[in-house]
C-alpha cells in the first residue's frame, strides 16, 4: 500500500513538471510586435501549447518553464504573404497541370511550404492556384489535424475567369478541349455555382479575375474582362457563402468598379488612378500592389515564362510610375499589405522580404513595411488578434533576426528562430 502510494506521489510529481514545463520563454532582445509604432525592449513572450499567454521580462518567466534564449536578436510575429501561388511551375505556369497531376503538386507544394515557413512566413493567402483540384485545401487540412507543419493557408484555390482572360488558356487550337486550372465563367448562374464549388471544397476566399493579366498568353491587362452583372454576382454569391473577394485587376475602370462593389482587397493594381485611390481609401478596400515579382522576373535566371516581354516592358518602363501609384495610395490612407505573387515550387522563399524594401521606395517607413506584412494582413484576412501581431491569445507565430530590421530591412531575408503554432521550426540562436 505504502509503495504504490510512493508510486502515486512520484507520477503525480512527474505530472506536475510536466505541466510546469509545457511553459516555453522565449527570451531576446526585443520585440517588435506588429502594433506599437516602437519595439518594446527587454521583454520576453511565454507560450503555452500554440498560444502567446503573456509578455513579461526575465523576472516574470515561471519556475520550470523552458527558456529558449534569443541572446539579442528582435523578435517579430511571422509574416504573411497576401498573395501565393504554392503550386505554380517556375517555367510554364499556364499548361504545368496538363502534364502533372493534383497529388504531384501537392506534394512538390509541401516542400515549397516547408521553405516558406522556414523563411519566417508563418501565413500565406493563396490568390488561385495551379491546380485543377484542391491541393492546397488538403495542406492546410493536414496542417490542423497536425500530421504537417506547413504556414496558415488562407484563400481560393481557382480564380475565376472569363472564356478567353486571364484565367484561359488561349494559345491552343479550337479543336482541343482542354482542362485549364482556373474556373472559365460566364454569366452570373455559372459564377454562382463555381463559387459554391469553391466553398464546398474548402476555398474561404473568392479570387476573380476582372481584368486581363500580364502573364497570360494572348491577354491584354488593360482590358475590362467581367461584366457589371457579373462582377455584381460575384460579389453577392461570395458574401452569401461568407466568403471574401480578392480582385485582380489592372486596367483603371476594372479597379473602380470592383471596389465600388465591395470586393475586399484589389491585387497588383497597375493602372490605378487617383480617384480610384480615393474610392478605395473610402471603402477601406486594402491593396496588395505585388511590386517585387516584376523585379524578379526581370533578372535573366528567372525570367523563363511565356509572355515574359510583356511584363518585363512594364517593369523596364513603367516601374517608376507603379512605385509613385503605391506611394500616393500609401500617403492617401489606403491600407497595404504585402503579396508576392511568385510561382515556382523552388524559389528562395527568403526573396519574399524584398517585397518590403519596394513598399519603402514606395513611401513606408521599416516599420509600416513590417505591419502590412503582419498586422495589416491579418486585419484582411479577418485575423487581427490571431495572427500578425504579438500579443496575449495571439497564436504562437514568433520569428527573430539577429540584424535590426528597422535599420536594415534586409534582416528579415536572414531570419534565425521560427516557431509556427507554438512549435519550434528553426532555431540557428541555439547556444
Ligand atoms: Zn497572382
Amino acid at each position: 500500500m505504502r509503495m504504490l502510494l510512493g508510486f502515486l506521489i512520484l507520477w503525480l510529481a512527474s505530472w506536475n513538471v510536466i505541466a510546469a514545463g509545457d511553459i516555453t520563454a522565449l527570451a531576446g532582445g526585443r520585440i517588435i510586435d506588429g502594433l506599437a509604432t516602437q519595439p518594446l525592449e527587454d521583454s520576453v513572450i511565454l507560450v503555452q501549447g500554440e498560444r502567446i499567454t503573456a509578455i513579461t521580462n526575465r523576472a516574470g518567466i515561471p519556475d520550470g518553464a523552458t527558456v529558449i534564449d534569443l541572446g539579442g536578436a528582435t523578435l517579430l510575429p511571422g509574416l504573411i504573404d497576401s498573395h501565393a501561388h504554392p503550386l505554380m511551375a517556375e517555367d510554364d505556369y499556364q499548361t504545368f497541370h496538363l502534364q502533372n497531376s493534383s497529388a504531384y503538386k501537392a506534394l512538390k507544394g509541401y516542400r515549397g511550404m516547408q521553405n516558406q515557413l522556414q523563411a519566417g512566413w508563418t501565413t500565406l493567402r493563396i490568390a488561385g492556384d495551379a491546380d485543377v483540384f484542391y491541393a492546397n485545401q488538403d495542406l492546410e487540412r493536414l496542417r490542423r489535424e497536425g500530421v504537417i507543419h506547413v504556414p496558415r493557408l488562407f484563400g481560393a484555390a481557382h480564380y475565376l475567369s472569363i472564356t478567353g482572360g486571364g484565367g484561359d488558356l488561349n494559345y491552343f487550337s479550337p479543336e482541343q478541349g482542354l482542362h485549364v486550372d482556373g474556373l472559365v465563367v460566364d454569366g452570373p448562374e455559372e459564377i454562382r455555382k463555381a463559387i459554391r464549388t469553391e466553398a464546398k471544397y474548402g476555398s474561404d476566399w473568392v479570387k476573380v479575375l476582372v481584368t486581363g493579366a500580364f502573364m497570360s498568353v494572348g491577354d491584354d491587362p488593360r482590358s475590362v474582362q467581367f461584366a457589371e452583372d457579373e462582377l455584381k454576382a460575384v460579389v453577392d454569391e461570395a458574401n452569401r457563402q461568407g466568403m471574401p473577394v480578392m480582385a485582380h485587376a489592372h486596367a483603371t475602370e476594372g479597379i473602380k468598379m470592383a471596389v465600388r462593389l465591395g470586393v475586399r482587397s484589389i491585387e497588383h493594381g497597375r493602372y490605378l488612378d487617383a480617384e480610384g485611390i480615393k474610392l478605395m481609401r473610402n471603402h477601406g478596400t486594402y491593396y496588395v500592389p505585388t511590386i517585387y515579382v516584376g523585379d524578379y522576373y526581370m533578372d535573366p535566371r528567372n525570367g523563363t515564362l511565356r509572355q515574359q516581354d510583356t511584363f518585363n516592358d512594364y517593369s523596364e518602363n513603367y516601374r517608376h510610375i507603379f512605385i509613385d501609384l503605391v506611394g500616393k495610395a500609401h500617403r492617401a490612407g489606403v491600407k497595404i499589405a504585402v503579396g508576392l505573387d511568385l510561382g515556382g515550387y523552388n524559389y528562395n522563399a527568403s526573396l519574399n522580404a524584398r517585397e518590403l524594401q519596394t513598399l519603402m521606395e514606395a513611401g513606408m517607413t521599416a516599420m509600416e513595411a513590417i505591419k502590412a506584412a503582419t498586422s495589416v494582413a491579418a486585419e484582411m484576412l479577418y485575423q487581427e488578434g490571431q495572427i500578425g501581431s504579438l500579443q496575449v491569445g495571439a497564436y504562437a507565430d514568433i520569428i527573430a533576426v539577429t540584424e535590426d530590421p528597422l535599420a536594415n530591412i534586409s534582416a528579415l531575408e536572414r531570419v534565425s528562430f521560427v516557431m509556427s503554432n507554438g512549435i519550434v521550426i528553426k532555431n540557428h540562436l541555439l547556444k
